[in-house]
């Protein structure tokens, strides 16, 4: 992770470096100023001792090499020059004065032992000797001048050619020491201010941006956080299923390509699961989409039970899922896991206070036996799943070739129904309503066959939920709609006219905004009036938005149409919505009929529905009607209509007038 902090340490280290380099710069500078400005007054005191007091020993100097170092030690001249020199330099800063002669023999020097030396060979004697003046700064901690020794002190010494004027000719050399141990002190002791001053300010300036720097690399990282939180928040977005919290459709093809690579690669068994909800869509509609998210939720927490820590569950549609089982040992495993998901569904989901027993279609298939290919694999169990719903849902199908041509079947079977309307292959038949107090036909219920031509008529149940799957079923709707009340007002102008007929409405049709339009011009076009036209509605059609049921179903209400609830109590109503439509009749499910004479429940629970349909003025039909026991108990819940192969079977529209004139449907027992 980036971390800015130790850049600005980086940064102020190269500061201190680059100072601590610069202040050496400057104390060579200041040595080299202080060392020119003292032998620039040492040449000056050369100067004047050369015009003053030089011109009375220089030939006595000239020719100091004919004494010996001894004799030139005690010599009178030299112990004369000695005091001369002295008062000179009594109270300056000058604390030893040496004289060479051209050939670089100390001839003098203020302290007397030196007398003598050699000092030819001396750089600052050459430099000087060629009338080049040169200095340098040394310590000692021990010196000897001409007033006694001192001890560590700071000195310039520089050697100055001595002549008598600027252009004359070096006639001796002098080494002239002065003591600049007090500017020395000074100096070191400015320097250690400045030091003092730029560490302290840059120490300053380093905690503040010490401070900065820390500031920004806080900003920085909550930053770099917050990115890697994005990051991870949209990975798992893209990959989870917000609902359930399982893997999503996306990674449910990620994770079989690499599964199916894995099982490839070691020769392994793959095991694919596809399920759906049965009737999911029913709760949804009925209950409404929190009931069904908390019933996808349940519903995703038992499946993570029911697997092993390897195997993955994903949510790959709304109420779709899957399996992935790799590595697969056997295929008993699968049919083991299978039965245990089938299982755990049976326990019922407790939704706003209602049980729901939810249960789970499932489709399975096999790598390598079944396909290779990840996109086959899906495609056969997806099949297989088909199959086990077909077959009576909550149990699970082994993909098998023979569905492959069932498969194809079923395409060729929507091909057709596709073009069923063009062809004219739909058909009506017309199943007889008996009022029960008078056992007479009263109505017609129009149920749509398919005449295919090779399977003969196809019953609906087998292809409605097709054509609303394939947005078909508001075209084959209306061409019921209007043929029923083409079919009906014929019937009228016969003579039968009292004959009502009623006509199933899908939740598609229902949904369209111009529906009411397209019954109003069905019944123009017929010229049937409009009480004799009933329309039949599922719960769920009503469910869906209740606002806008209340206000279509007002709006056929105000052209005259009546209103039936069909199927009533076979999904999962809400008795509340009751109250708020213009109902005309309640058709309660066959399902509660058919077992009537030997279920109690059935008897209560019809009981209670035509209790609740009385008190709110609606009519009650029965369909489903077989026996006659049935009749004698929907009569004494006084039942409105009867409907039923007790009564007749739903029949060609050509065999309705003869049943009427003869009213051949009483009893067909
Ligand atoms: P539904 O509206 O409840 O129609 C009654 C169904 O019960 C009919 O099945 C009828 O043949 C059957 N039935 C009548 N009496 C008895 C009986 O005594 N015993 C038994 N076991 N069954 C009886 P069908 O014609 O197969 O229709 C099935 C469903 O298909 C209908 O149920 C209705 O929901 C739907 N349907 C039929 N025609 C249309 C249509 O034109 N449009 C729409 N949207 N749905 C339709
Ligand atoms: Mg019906
Ligand atoms: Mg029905």
């Amino acid at each position: 992770m980036f971390r800015s902090h130790r850049y600005g340490l980086i940064t102020s280290i190269v500061g201190i470096v680059a100072i601590t380099v610069l202040l050496f710069v400057y104390r060579n500078l200041v040595w080299h100023v202080l060392v020119e400005h003292e032998t620039k007054s040492h040449a000056t005191l050369t100067q004047v001792f050369s015009n003053t007091i030089w011109p009375r020993y220089a030939l006595f100097l000239a020719d100091a090499s004919q004494f010996s170092k001894a004799e030139l030690q005690h010599h009178e001249v030299i112990h004369r020059l000695q005091q001369d020199v002295a008062r000179y330099i009594a109270r300056s800063s000058v604390v030893k004065i040496k004289i060479y002669d051209l050939t670089g023999i100390t001839v003098f020097s203020t302290d007397p032992a030196q007398i003598g030396q050699d000092k030819s060979h001396n750089p600052g004697f050459i430099s000087a000797n060629k009338g080049v003046p040169t200095g340098k700064i040394t310590f000692r901690d021990r010196f000897n001048t001409f007033e006694g020794v001192i001890v560590d002190r700071n000195l310039v010494s520089s050697y100055i050619p001595v002549r008598i004027s600027e252009n004359a000719p070096v006639e001796a050399v002098f080494e002239v020491y002065s003591d600049v141990t007090d500017l020395v002190v000074d100096i070191k002791k400015h320097q250690w201010e400045i030091i003092a001053w730029v560490v302290g300010s840059l120490s300053l300036c380093y905690l503040f941006l010490l401070v900065i720097v820390r500031r920004a690399d806080k900003t920085i990282q909550a930053q770099d956080k917050q990115r890697l939180d994005d990051e991870a928040k949209i990975h798992y977005q893209a990959h989870y299923d917000a609902l359930t919290g399982l893997h999503n459709r996306i990674s449910f093809a990620e994770r079989l390509e690499e599964a199916l690579k894995r099982a490839r690669r070691a020769g392994r068994m793959l095991g694919l699961l596809q399920f759906d909800l049965d009737r999911f869509k029913l709760v949804n509609d009925s209950l409404g989409q929190s009931a069904g998210d908390q019933v996808l939720r349940t519903s995703a927490k038992r499946m993570l039970v029911c697997i092993r820590e390897s195997d993955m569950v994903f949510r790959t549609g709304s109420d779709q899922f899957a399996i992935i089982i790799e590595p697969l040992r056997n295929t008993e495993d699968v049919s083991r896991l299978a039965s245990r998901v089938i299982e755990s569904m049976a326990e019922p989901i407790k939704v706003n206070d209602q049980d729901l027993t939810v249960t789970v279609s499932i489709g399975i298939s096999i790598f390598p036996q079944d396909d290779l290919s990840a996109e086959m694999l899906v495609k056969n169990s997806d099949s297989a799943m088909h199959l086990a719903k077909q077959e009576g849902r909550n149990q699970y199908r082994y993909y098998s070739p023979a569905m492959k041509q069932h498969a194809l079947d079923r395409l060729e079977f929507e091909t057709g129904l596709k073009q069923a309307l063009q062809n004219d292959e739909f058909v009506l038949y017309y199943q007889p309503r008996v009022e029960t107090k008078s056992e007479e036909i009263v109505a017609v219920e129009a149920l749509l066959r398919w005449a295919h031509a090779e399977r003969g008529l196809v019953p609906p149940n087998s292809f409605i939920p097709l054509l609303e799957q394939m947005g078909l079923i508001n075209s084959v709707g209306e061409w019921v709609l209007r043929t029923a009340c083409q079919q009906t007002k014929k019937w009228h102008d016969a003579g039968m006219s009292r004959v009502r007929v009623s006509v199933n409405i899908s939740s598609g049709q229902f949904r369209v905004r111009s529906f009411v339009d397209m019954v109003q011009d069905a019944l123009d076009q017929s010229g049937l009036d409009a009480q004799y036209l009933e329309l039949e509605l599922t719960e769920s059609v009503l469910i869906e938005n209740i606002d806008t049921a209340v206000k279509v179903m007002d709006d056929l209400k105000a052209i005259g149409v009546a209103i039936s609830i069909d199927d009533f109590g076979s999904g999962y109503s809400s008795l509340n919505y009751l109250k708020l439509l213009p109902l005309d009749f309640l058709k309660i499910d066959r399902t509660f009929v058919k077992d009537l004479a030997t279920n109690e429940k059935d008897m209560a629970i019809i009981k209670t529905i035509a209790a609740l349909a009385h008190s709110l003025n609606i009519k009650l039909v029965a369909e489903g009607v077989e026996e006659s026991g049935q009749v004698e108990f929907l009569r004494s819940q006084d039942c409105y209509e009867l409907q039923g192969f007790l009564f007749s079977p739903p029949v060609p529209s050509a065999a309705i007038p003869d049943m009427i004139s003869t009213q051949v449907v009483s009893r067909a027992v």
